[in-house]
Parts: C-alpha cells; sequence; structure tokens
C-alpha cells in the first residue's frame, strides 16, 4: 500500500467507522457464534502472496462482525462501560502513525511529557491532593497503565518492596525470605479479582476482609484481621480498598481505613476503576474523601471518560517508593537526563518496558469535550441508572439489591436464584439486550450498567419492557 492508497483507504476506513457506530443499534449486541466459529471461515495459513485491499475489506462483515459483541450499542448493558469517542479513536490514529515506544524520556520527550501534564490535568480535575501531582518539582504525579490490574499490581510490588526495606533498616540480619513469607495484603471481600490475582503473582498472601450490609468495608473489620494477624507474627504491608465494587459499585470507608493504614506502616491503594470518572463531577467528589491516606490511586478513563481502551490513571504519593522496585539501568536505556523531577523515565514505573504514546486521546478528548462535556456524560448516565431503578421499584415482583449511587443498578425477581437465574438465560439468549449478573450475600443478582455513550431513556424503556415481558411469560409458567 503506498501513501496514495493510503489516503483512499483511510477515508474509506474513516467512512466505515462511522457507519458502523451511527447504525450500530441496528446489530444484534450479542452474537449468535459458537466456540471455533472462526477457524472454519479463513485459511489454515497466511498467504504466500499478497492480497488485495479489497479482499481483506470484504472479510471484516463476513468473518469479524458475526463474532463481536458490541459494547457500544445501546442496548448493551452488561459489566461497565468501555470508553468510545471520536476524538479518541482520531488521537489513536495518530499514535499509531507516530508509533513511539516512549519507555524513556529520550525515547520521545512528547510522549512522556504530555503524560506527565495530561495526569496532573486529570488530577486537578479530581482534585487529587497535591502531593499526587508531579508539577514541576513535585515528589508524586501520575502515569498510565494499561489495566486496572496493572495498577493494582504495580502497586502492590511497590508497597512489598517498601515493606521489606523498613524492615530490613531496622533488622538487617533477617533474612529476605522470611519477611515476605511472613507479608499479608488485604482487600474487601467485594474486590475485583484481578487483586486476589496480583497476590498470586506477587508471591504474598491475601486476606479478605469481610464487608458490611452496604458491601462495604469499615475500618473497624480491617482493624480486626489486622490484630488477629500480627499476633500470628504476620507483617501486614499492603490494603487495596475499592471504590465501586464490581458486583455493586459499593464504596469502602477509606476515611476510616487510611488513617489504620498510615499508622500501620500499610500501603492504601484506591482501585476506583469504573466509579473514578465520576469524581470529575463536584457532587459525587466527596465518595473520593480519605484519598489523602492513600499511597497510590488508580481508576480507568477507558471504562467512563470517553477515552478509548487502553488507559488506566494511577497516581503515586511518591514516585521513588514505585521506581526503588522496579529500576533497572542497562547501558544501552541510559540517556543524558536521567530521571529527575522534570524527567520521567515511565519504564520504570510499570511492568513492561514499551509503551504506546496513550496521552495523545486524554488530550484530544479532554479539549473536544471540556469538563464541563465529561460531566455531562457521567451525569446523563447516572440519570439513566435512577429512571432505570424507578421503573424497578414500581414493579412489585421486582427488587433493588444495592443502593444505586452512580450508572450501575442491581435487580432481581422476588423469589429463588434459580428463577432469576432462568431470567436472565432468557434475557441473554433473546439477544435484544445483554446483562450479566452478580452474586451479593448468596443471592443471583442481575446487573443493569448504562454503558454506551448513545444511550437514551428509549434504551432504557425498551430494556425495561422487553425485561417485564420476559419475566411475565417466565411467571406464568412457574409460578412462584
Ligand atoms: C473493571 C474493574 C477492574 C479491572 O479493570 P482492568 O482495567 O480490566 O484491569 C478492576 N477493579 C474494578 C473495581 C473494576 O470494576
Amino acid at each position: 500500500m503506498d501513501t496514495a492508497e493510503f489516503r483512499r483507504r483511510g477515508k474509506e476506513m474513516v467512512d466505515y467507522v462511522a457507519d458502523y457506530l451511527e447504525n450500530i443499534e441496528k446489530r444484534q449486541v450479542y452474537p449468535d457464534v459458537e466456540p471455533g466459529y472462526l477457524r472454519s471461515l479463513i485459511p489454515e495459513e497466511a498467504p504466500e502472496q499478497p492480497e488485495t485491499y479489497e479482499d481483506v475489506v470484504k472479510d471484516i462483515e463476513r468473518v469479524v462482525m458475526p463474532g463481536i459483541t458490541h459494547w457500544h450499542s445501546p442496548y448493551f448493558f452488561a459489566y461497565f462501560p468501555t470508553a468510545n469517542s471520536f476524538p479518541a479513536i482520531l488521537a489513536d490514529m495518530l499514535s499509531g502513525a507516530i508509533g513511539c515506544v516512549g519507555f524513556s524520556w529520550a525515547a520521545s520527550p512528547a510522549c512522556t511529557e504530555l503524560e506527565t501534564v495530561m495526569l496532573d490535568w486529570l488530577g486537578k480535575m479530581l482534585n487529587l491532593p497535591e502531593e499526587f501531582l508531579a508539577g514541576t518539582k513535585g515528589k508524586g504525579g501520575g502515569v498510565i497503565q494499561g489495566t486496572a490490574s496493572e495498577a493494582t499490581l504495580v502497586a502492590l510490588l511497590a508497597a512489598r518492596c517498601r515493606m521489606v526495606k523498613r524492615i530490613l533498616s531496622d533488622d538487617p540480619e533477617r533474612p529476605e525470605a522470611d519477611i515476605i513469607s511472613k507479608l499479608v495484603a488485604y482487600s474487601s471481600d467485594q474486590a475485583h479479582s484481578s487483586v486476589e490475582r496480583a497476590g498470586l503473582i506477587g508471591g504474598v498472601r491475601m486476606r479478605k476482609i469481610p464487608s458490611d450490609s452496604k458491601f462495604s468495608v469499615r475500618g473497624e473489620a480491617l482493624r480486626k484481621v489486622l490484630e488477629e494477624d500480627k499476633a500470628a507474627g504476620l507483617i501486614p504491608f499492603y490494603f487495596c480498598a475499592t471504590l465501586g465494587t464490581t458486583p455493586s459499585c459499593a464504596f469502602d470507608y477509606i476515611t476510616e481505613i487510611g488513617p489504620i493504614c498510615n499508622t500501620e506502616g500499610i500501603w492504601m491503594h484506591i482501585d476506583a476503576a469504573y466509579a473514578g470518572s465520576a469524581f470529575i463531577c463536584p457532587e459525587f467528589r466527596p465518595l473520593l474523601d480519605g484519598v489523602e491516606f492513600a499511597d497510590s490511586f488508580n481508576f480507568n478513563p477507558h471504562k467512563w471518560l470517553l477515552v478509548n481502551f487502553d488507559c488506566s490513571t494511577m497516581w503515586v504519593k511518591n514516585r521513588t517508593d514505585i521506581i526503588a522496585a522496579f529500576k533497572m539501568d542497562p547501558l544501552y536505556l541510559k540517556h543524558d537526563h536521567q530521571e529527575s523531577g522534570l524527567v520521567t523515565d515511565y519504564r520504570h514505573w510499570q511492568i513492561p518496558l514499551g509503551r504506546r504514546f496513550r496521552s495523545l486521546k486524554i488530550w484530544f478528548v479532554f479539549r473536544m469535550y471540556g469538563l464541563r462535556g465529561l460531566q455531562d456524560h457521567i451525569r446523563k448516565h447516572v440519570a439513566l441508572a435512577k429512571e432505570f431503578e424507578a421503573l424497578v421499584r414500581v414493579d412489585e415482583r421486582f427488587q433493588i439489591s444495592a443502593e444505586v449511587v452512580l450508572g450501575l443498578v442491581c435487580f432481581r425477581l422476588k423469589g429463588s436464584n434459580d428463577l432469576n437465574e432462568a431470567l436472565l438465560k432468557r434475557i441473554n439468549s433473546a439477544r435484544r439486550i445483554h446483562l450479566v449478573p452478580c452474586q451479593l450475600s448468596g443471592r443471583f443478582v442481575l446487573r443493569f450498567a448504562v454503558c454506551a455513550r448513545t444511550t437514551e431513556s428509549r434504551h432504557v424503556q425498551e430494556a425495561w419492557a422487553h425485561i417485564t415481558q420476559l419475566a411475565t411469560e417466565l411467571l406464568r409458567q412457574f409460578p412462584q
């Protein structure tokens, strides 16, 4: 493909993308394919001779689209949202064209510097404490990780390193292996599975703190477990708090937990993967109160802030905590401006070496929407969730299973778990909308998450009409 053809094909692709997104609600939100469907549709081996672009493009609708779950359909209400906006798509095109690998400042100064400034912009939008910002001489700062899972792991590894060093400085004779074998990390019993996984990868014990009746961890619950563990000779070193849990969007009491962690020398990391975006609205910012006690904070603009996947933003109060844990300096990566207040080498802040130019899409989105436009987006989703909640509440056959704070509604038919499982099965088999379940206090619950940027009231109303119709049929067949 030469430049002339690229110009032409690029414009055609933009048209294809615009048509796809404009007409997405006409497509069935969830695919019909069976596992292994794709292998039989394409050759066993890569072509020996080049094919034409037409050949490739023809196969998008034949091979790919039948197996796509349309996350940006306004009938998609599963999991949590994943962001999508035109400015972010365009910025990603440019990022692809520049195609730099920005592991150090020298490897592409703009890639590093725009990221640092964007994380300061976003930190200010969230009203994060000054300590988390890089500024020109701050000790803290932000970084873009690929996912919240990576941020949780990076924080856990940095915390592990900090605790080992701290103990060794008091007791230099103690074997490091002995310290590591005593370390224990904590999270809520509602935390995302990636938190438990971080413990597995980090090779440390992980304990779940029981949440209360609202699915939140209170300070007392943590304190109780800490006392037990310390009495047993263990070394508590890390607590991963969740703001906006995945099952029900519950919030741990970080104003209670934070001071305990600070006193005990425990690293508090905050995982606000979904809910974090909402904190740009002053009315939701109180949910982040207590962040001042945290060592690190993370959320996913790629979930709810219109910046396409992948973009998970993480801030640390003390950048040396992270750099100390991961620094390697072979000669081929050295340059004349080593890590300092002004120069950041993000390779020390993450697990891989290479990194894409992801801050471009933040920059495009923030400038094209403005803080006001982003707040409107969040508020619209929350209002749609409240609209759905109100519909559920007036139907006596149903109940709401958790407080609706942001864009997620947890609900169920009054009745057995089997009944609710059967309802979800019918909903997802019909393919008109897509939902996933969760378990809350042993109950099977349906989750309705407002996801697509283009979801409107009529989609929510249609979804509810559809759900209630399926429920009526189900209850007719299996009267309770
Ligand atoms: C979605 C989610 C995650 C996982 O996010 P990734 O970026 O895919 O790793 C982690 N924690 C919470 C609370 C989530 O909702």
